[in-house]
């Protein structure tokens, strides 16, 4: 830069201010700025250039600082708002050109307030920086993590395999924050929740991504913290398009709109039928069928749950006492319970009348309560799941391995069976990761008394490894997809002829 500037300088007869300041390798170091003029002479040979460097460090310091003060968060010092943003856009523009995706998840702490108002600001800002560093160690060297405001923080991640490096991810994170943070002594005990959002699935700009992985955080946080949630399609419609839902939603209890298909469950090693689950469809007048991801969600948060959860509880019950009027040999039918539903006791009152008033077993019937409902509130749920085992139901925990509790955190509770999510069962036997904690619920589980189902069991060498690893039970599209309940009394009366495997293709 130097010589072209002296070449510039000579050849036009002008002076020259070089455009960007030189630092130079002196100790200690030292940024100049350049100006050059030209030295006018009759003779070429005695023409030449005067170099001017004025000492410019302590202006460039400044203005490094004042950059990075507008881009960074002062108490952590970690990317700011502005920061995280522009990194994202970059990061979306790199991807989109190679082709692979961006992954944004958002944190929130759990428990911080509680801090910050008992034990003062300057306690609560040390916590904020221990969190920040924790975050920080968790990641790579180029990942971002940032500070979105007050307890929340932002990372960004890219690259392949984004979904399972997210949730690997978000696993650690809440490990790593739920470990005691010491102050002056004092030690605290904080949580996490996180919303993922996946570019470009989910959404493609940043402010969509951003959206959407607040809005599944605040899912997360309402099943009750210490978890990660995925931004799901039903976020991804506008407020007007939820409210259009819930309105139908009102609509189709009314118009009973909804029916309740059941996928059955095998004992692994020889496929015998031992149970079914019981699966909301919503039949909706001029859509189709609809799946429950798509409306559920909806449900919870407007409380219309209460109300639908209560309709498929009686729905169950009344093809149970069809099963048994018709001679069947009937199994256990496993429905799932939301978060909401277990808020009181009205569930317990609910499913005892449900029992006598079609007069059915308690046996055959089973909860699900996902993983993360159950250790909401510990003390609560012991109470209220200790209510429903004494009515002779038995308890499933569903979606294991997603909440993030620890197989110690349910012993206390009356749990006969523990589903392991789809998402550790579609990575074995290739993941080491997914078959380590395949393996280690199944040993745990069965320590416990446990049974435990494996969900979403889509291929033989799946269903092999669990068999192998002593899994009790299967559940997945390898045997069966969710069928009408017409469907089922075919596979009743094939189990009670005990004519073996049972596959049925039908199913939507
Ligand atoms: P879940 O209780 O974990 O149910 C298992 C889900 O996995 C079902 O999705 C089932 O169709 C699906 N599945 C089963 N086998 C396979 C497989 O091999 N591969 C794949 N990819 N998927 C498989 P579905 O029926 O769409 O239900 C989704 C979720 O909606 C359920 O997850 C449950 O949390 C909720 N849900 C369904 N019915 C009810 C209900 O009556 N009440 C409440 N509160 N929630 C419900
Ligand atoms: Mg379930
Ligand atoms: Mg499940």
């Amino acid at each position: 830069m130097l010589k072209e500037g002296v070449h510039d300088c000579l050849a036009q007869h002008k002076p020259v201010l070089l455009a960007e300041p030189l630092s130079l390798l002196v100790d200690p170091p030292c940024t100049v700025r350049v100006s050059i003029g030209p030295v006018l002479a009759s003779s070429p040979k005695s023409r030449g250039a005067v170099l001017v460097l004025s000492d410019v460090t302590a202006l460039v310091i400044a203005e490094a600082q004042l950059h990075h003060q507008a881009t960074h968060d002062p108490l952590t010092g970690l990317p700011n708002r502005t920061l995280i943003q522009d990194r994202l856009q970059q990061l979306l523009a790199a991807s989109q050109r190679r082709g692979d995706g961006v992954g944004v998840l958002f944190i929130d702490l759990d428990r911080f307030k509680r801090i910050n108002d008992g034990a003062g600001h300057p306690i609560g800002d040390q916590v904020l920086r221990t969190v920040g560093l924790r975050l920080q160690a968790l990641c790579r060297a180029e990942d971002t993590v940032g500070r979105w405001g007050g307890d929340e923080f932002v990372i960004l991640l890219s690259g392949d395999n984004l979904g399972e490096n997210c949730q690997l991810v978000a696993r650690k994170l809440i490990g790593e924050i739920s470990e005691l943070i010491m102050v002056e002594r004092v030690s605290y005990h904080l949580g996490a929740s996180i919303g993922i959002a996946l570019a470009p699935d989910d959404a493609s700009n940043a402010e969509d991504l951003i959206r959407l992985a607040d809005l599944a955080m605040y899912r997360a946080k309402k099943a009750g913290g210490d978890s990660f949630a995925f931004a799901s399609p039903d976020m991804n419609r506008s407020s007007s398009q939820r409210l259009e839902i819930e309105v139908s939603l009102r609509q189709a209890l009314l118009q009973c709109e909804f029916e309740v298909y059941y996928q059955p469950q095998f004992a692994i090693g020889q496929q015998q039928l031992t149970g079914l689950e019981a699966l909301i469809r919503w039949n909706r007048p001029g859509i189709g069928l609809t799946p429950p991801d798509e409306f559920i969600p909806i449900a919870e948060d407007s409380g219309l749950i209460n109300e639908i959860g209560r309709w498929v509880l009686n729905e169950v019950g009344r093809q149970l006492r069809e099963w048994l009027d018709a001679g069947c040999v009937v199994v256990p039918v496993a429905v799932n319970v939301s978060a909401r539903q277990c808020q009181d006791f009205k569930l317990v009152d609910e499913i005892r009348s449900l029992l006598a008033r079609h007069a059915i077993p308690a046996r055959l019937l089973e909860i699900e309560i996902t993983e993360t409902a159950a250790v909401q509130n510990m003390e609560h749920m012991t109470n209220l799941l200790g209510q429903l085992s004494g009515l002779g139901v038995k308890l499933a925990i569903d979606d294991f391995g997603t909440g993030y509790s620890s197989l110690g955190h349910l012993k206390c509770l009356p749990i006969s069976v523990l589903k392991i999510d789809k998402s550790f069962v579609s990575g074995t036997p290739g993941n080491h990761e997914d078959c380590s904690i395949s393996r280690a619920t199944i040993a745990l589980a069965h320590s416990l008394g446990m049974k435990v189902v494996a969900e979403g069991v889509e291929n033989e060498q799946q269903r092999a490894f669990l068999d192998a690893e002593a899994c009790d039970i299967a559940q997945g599209y390898l045997f069966s997809k969710p069928i009408q309940a017409a469907g089922i009394v075919s596979l009743f009366l094939k189990a009670a002829g005990n004519a073996g495997k049972g596959s049925i293709d039908e199913g939507p």
